[in-house]
């Protein structure tokens, strides 16, 4: 059997959804083959927190034009979305991390990010359940929540009403040269093919660097109120940014059923799905240390998934050398904000149109220096 599409995307996770209503919704015959089950692979595994983070320029330009794709788009989420904006803070823990609260501060209004600087009791007052005293923090006032998978299930479904096919239970075996093959025989040809497979889009288009790196996140019971706004310790991009080490930081997620999402870890060469209990351990310890009255909340349910990972921290979207496969993979622990940027980037390279960033940063074309990267 060979059935024949414009677009032909591997991967059912946020970013391989958000391509498909992306070009469906430019009238595009569009499949999307998901060997598992839509957002089964990292995308049921996060936070679903919406960040603008500035770690560089790229990823600034990625995360703010993807936060306002969020907005856009919040109108439209159904209920079980769970969308809302509770804002982050940033929080210091010493007065070394209240110096980068304040660079952090001065960096976002010049770019007119809304922000707010707190001190010690302005941020006591705002979440009363903190460990006090801690020197202040950075309110962040438009950064949002969401249930990852439910918004992936979404995006699909959008998609599939505008025409989107989508084949679950099948996985990719071969993709190049407008040709895929799946694991049932089947060929499709599609005039480009987007490798969203996430961690595993190596498997699909070989000798990219992308690599998985291991989180954990920890569920607890409802506690509406419990946590006021996503609480995030500075020392959370010392974690992000640790090279080979594993890493644990303070990162609470008040979702909007009240439930609370206690992270995060993060850890190289562990491919192996299951928990690892002194990462737990070590998790709860960093997050009793900002929320004291933490351990007495009842956890109910702990997980990990897979980010996937580059070595220059930026993810790679665009073409590759055979200019009929596009990569849409490789945002780490950023691919929930910045799914919907991605598949308009790609759409706007594919049809030709100005993009509201430049895709430059992100473009497959570095991979030989990054490979080159010790
Ligand atoms: C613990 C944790 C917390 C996180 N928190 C956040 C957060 O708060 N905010 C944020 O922005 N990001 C967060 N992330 C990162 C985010 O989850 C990922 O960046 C994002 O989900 C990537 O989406 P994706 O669609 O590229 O990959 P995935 O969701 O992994 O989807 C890839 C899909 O491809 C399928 N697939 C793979 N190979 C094949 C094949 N050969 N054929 C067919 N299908 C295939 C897989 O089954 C999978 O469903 C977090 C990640 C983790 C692990």
């Amino acid at each position: 059997m060979s059935r024949t599409f414009d677009i032909a995307v591997t991967g059912a996770g946020i970013v391989g959804a958000a391509c498909a209503l992306e070009f469906a919704q430019e009238g595009l015959r569009v499949a999307v083959i998901e060997r598992d089950t839509v957002a089964g692979g990292a995308t049921g595994a996060a936070m679903g927190h919406i960040v603008v983070m500035d770690d560089s320029p790229a990823q600034f330009a990625l995360t703010t034009f993807a936060q306002s794709l969020w907005s856009e788009l919040a109108p439209a989420l159904p209920a079980s979305a769970e969308y809302y904006r509770p804002g982050t803070i940033w929080i210091a823990s010493d007065d070394s991390e209240m110096a980068e609260v304040r660079r952090k501060y001065d960096a976002f209004t010049s770019t007119g990010i809304p922000c707010q600087l707190l001190d010690s009791a302005a941020l006591a007052e705002v979440e009363p359940n903190l460990r006090r005293p801690l020197p202040g923090g950075l309110l962040v006032t438009n950064d949002a929540v969401l249930h990852p998978q439910r918004a992936a299930e979404y995006l699909i479904s959008a998609a599939q009403q505008l025409g989107a096919q989508l084949i679950t239970g099948h996985a990719v075996t071969t993709a190049s040269h407008s040709r895929m093959s799946l694991d049932n025989g089947e060929i499709l040809h599609a005039a480009h093919i987007i490798n969203a497979a996430g961690a595993l889009a190596p498997s699909i288009t070989s000798g990219i660097p992308v690599r998985k790196r291991k989180g954990h996140l920890i569920l607890t019971d409802p506690y509406p109120g419990y946590a006021r706004h996503q609480l995030v310790e500075l020392g959370y991009l010392r974690s992000a940014h640790a090279s080979e080490a594993d890493s644990v930081a303070f990162n609470v997620q008040p979702r909007l059923s009240g439930h609370l999402l206690i992270g995060s870890s993060r850890q190289y060469g562990n491919d192996d799905p299951a928990l690892d209990q002194h990462i737990l351990d070590a998790m709860l310890e960093r997050a009793a240390f900002f929320l004291p009255g933490l351990p007495a909340l009842k956890t109910v349910r702990s997980w990990t998934g897979f980010r996937a990972a580059t070595p220059d921290k930026l993810p790679l979207i665009g073409p590759t050398e055979d200019s009929t496969v596009l990569l849409a993979t490789g945002h780490e622990g950023l691919g929930i904000t910045t799914s919907l940027a991605t598949a308009r980037l790609l759409a706007d390279h594919l049809l030709g149109r100005p993009s509201a960033i430049p895709i430059d940063p992100y473009l497959p074309a570095r991979i030989t220096s990054l490979q080159e990267t010790p």
